[in-house]
């Protein structure tokens, strides 16, 4: 058992180096990614479930490293948090997603709501309003079109300034969500003084909901805080048509997830905008 232990452990050590290997290379190549062009975006439709028409979309990250393939936005996201590169990354995501908008009004395609992802890094930024602000107004677009996700965690950081930020960026006309819903443990107080629009119910409640009378209780008393205090519900990684008929009957609002559709590159986005608006 000794020797299993010893074993073990070595293991464990090698695996620690090569992971922590990984990560410094990881972390390196990020530096070069933005200029060699390495990033996309994929874009997800949201389904509002009340008239069965797209809503909106999120915008998720992609990293095609040439030599190491694609990379999940799960491992370097947290990365490119650890050394910075995310206020950059962050303002080209948001750069990326005002001119696509601009894009498909100009091509007359349906008007909808395009989601971003906030790190804390970024959100925490001395002039953050001003600055996406200023991206949004060259993209020649309205920030009515646009979403700010923030997720529970970033906004719990310090919430006198996250309620100020979160007020300027609403003031401004973006939408403001709080993501990853009910995963952070502290008060939630804030909801009533925040100007958030909506809750996205984090996934970790959805898988098991048609099975789990824990999860069912969890989500339908979120749906019903979030009716109380006037701002609307999306539930995320939404796979199953069983999902669907108990979220219906709670009153969620909106879906994200495999059922609905995938993340799309932009191409098979755009196809996605005009079949669903023609149905
Ligand atoms: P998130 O913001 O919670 O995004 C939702 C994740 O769930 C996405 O993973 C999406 O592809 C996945 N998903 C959607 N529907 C389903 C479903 O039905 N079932 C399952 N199992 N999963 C589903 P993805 O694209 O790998 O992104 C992972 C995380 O990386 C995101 O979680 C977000 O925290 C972060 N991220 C992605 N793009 C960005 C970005 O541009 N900026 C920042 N700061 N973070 C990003
Ligand atoms: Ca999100
Ligand atoms: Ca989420
Ligand atoms: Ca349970």
């Amino acid at each position: 058992a000794k020797q299993d232990g010893r074993n073990s452990f070595r293991f464990f050590a090698q695996e620690m180096q090569e992971h922590s290997l990984r990560s410094l290379q990881l972390s390196a190549a990020l530096k070069d990614a933005l200029i060699n062009d390495q990033f996309h975006l994929v874009y997800q439709p949201q389904l509002n479930l009340t008239d069965n028409t797209i809503v909106g979309a999120e915008a998720l990250l992609r990293w095609d490293h040439p030599e190491w393939g694609a990379i999940s936005p799960a491992e370097f996201i947290p990365l490119a948090e650890q050394n910075g590169l995310i206020v950059k990354i962050g303002e080209w995501v948001l750069q990326q997603v005002a001119r696509q908008q601009k894009q498909w009004l100009s091509k007359d395609l349906p008007e909808i709501i395009v989601a971003i992802n906030i790190s804390a890094l970024q959100f925490h930024q001395q002039n953050l309003v001003e600055r996406i602000s200023k991206i949004v107004e060259e993209a020649g677009v309205s920030p009515d079109n646009i979403e700010i996700e923030l997720t529970e965690a970033v906004a719990l950081k310090d919430p006198e300034v996250a309620g100020k930020t979160i007020d300027a960026l609403s003031q401004q006309g973006f939408k403001v969500s709080i993501d990853d819903f009910g995963t952070g443990y502290s008060s939630m107080s804030y909801l009533k003084r925040f100007a958030v629009h909506k809750l996205k119910i984090d996934q970790s409640f959805i898988k098991d909901i048609v099975t789990d009378i824990d999860d069912q209780a969890i989500v339908t008393a979120i749906i019903q805080m979030a009716h109380s205090l006037h701002k609307t519900t999306i539930a995320e990684g939404v796979e199953t048509q069983e999902q669907i008929e108990f979220l219906k009957l709670k009153g969620c609002e909106e879906i994200q997830g495999y059922w609905y559709s995938r993340p799309l590159v932009t191409e098979q986005f755009e196809a996605f905008l005009l079949a669903s608006n023609s149905k």
